[in-house]
């Protein structure tokens, strides 16, 4: 009050230096104070120092998708369930490319690169499968690529019926994280065990599956483009339709 006051003094005498003679008398206005209200104690009107509790991570977000893929990736790095081949490999071989794609490819299994390297699809037969994923108008970064089983069997045979069971839980582990709107399947063997089929390619290939909801083309494995140059116009055909499913452009087609 006292400061008030003061204040009020200090004002008139700075009106007076200004030259205001007189200041005209008002009725007072009368004004209410408001009571003062009741604010009900929450844990988030608590004025302590703590910070604020982080929220619940979302376990949907593509962030605790990818830290899932690295606790399941690790999970698969420790697997023994198939001695034959946790006795013989190098590393396991997990997959790489963003969460979210609008595409992925999947190969039956890791080669001796890739077991060397840990990462899927970097021989030859990788290189050319590069070089459909550009032709296609991706860059590979853009893509998923992972494969069915994720130990290299010895000299490259074809994984065991056991084998292809005890892979296929991470398989589906991987694919519900990774979540990709499109699959194409690269060889018969990755073809059967993603659609549970004993078909061969030959059946397979020219039209469009279902797994869990994603649609899947299969075609022939780039390993076998490289020994049979005759099946590329083929395989070019299964991209063409996976670039029709997805609703992609094809490139060099005529508008
Ligand atoms: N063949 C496959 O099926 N996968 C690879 O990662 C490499 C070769």
């Amino acid at each position: 009050m006292i400061d008030l006051a003061r204040q009020l003094r200090l004002h008139l005498e700075s009106l007076k230096a200004a030259g205001v003679a007189f200041v005209p008398a008002v009725a007072p206005v009368a004004f209410a104070v408001p009571e003062p209200v009741a604010v009900a104690e929450t844990p988030e009107a608590d004025s302590t120092d703590s910070p604020d509790p982080e929220p619940p991570p979302n376990p949907d977000s593509p962030e605790t998708r990818r830290h899932e893929l690295c606790v399941l990736a690790d999970r698969v790095a420790g697997c023994d369930r198939c001695p034959a081949l946790f006795s013989t490999r190098t590393q396991t071989v997990f997959g790489v490319g963003p969460v979210d794609p609008d595409l992925c490819f999947v190969g039956e299994a890791p080669g001796a690169d890739e077991d060397a390297t840990g990462e899927p699809f970097v021989g030859r037969a990788g290189q050319l499968l590069n070089k459909i994923i550009v032709a296609m108008g991706f860059q590979r970064g853009d893509v998923y690529i992972c494969n069915t089983i994720k130990c290299r069997p010895p000299n490259n045979r074809t994984p065991t019926p056991d084998e292809r069971t005890n892979c296929r839980e991470y398989f589906d582990a991987q694919l519900a994280l990774v979540r990709p709107k499109h699959l194409v399947c690269l060889g018969a063997t990755a073809a059967q065990n993603v659609l549970n089929s004993t078909l061969g390619i030959g059946k397979l290939r020219g039209r469009v599956h279902q797994y869990r909801g994603i649609p899947v083309v299969c075609t022939f494995h780039p390993a076998a483009l490289l020994r049979n140059e005759g099946w590329k116009k083929d395989t070019w055909e299964d991209m063409k339709l996976m670039l029709r499913t997805m609703g992609r452009p094809i490139p060099g087609a005529k508008a």
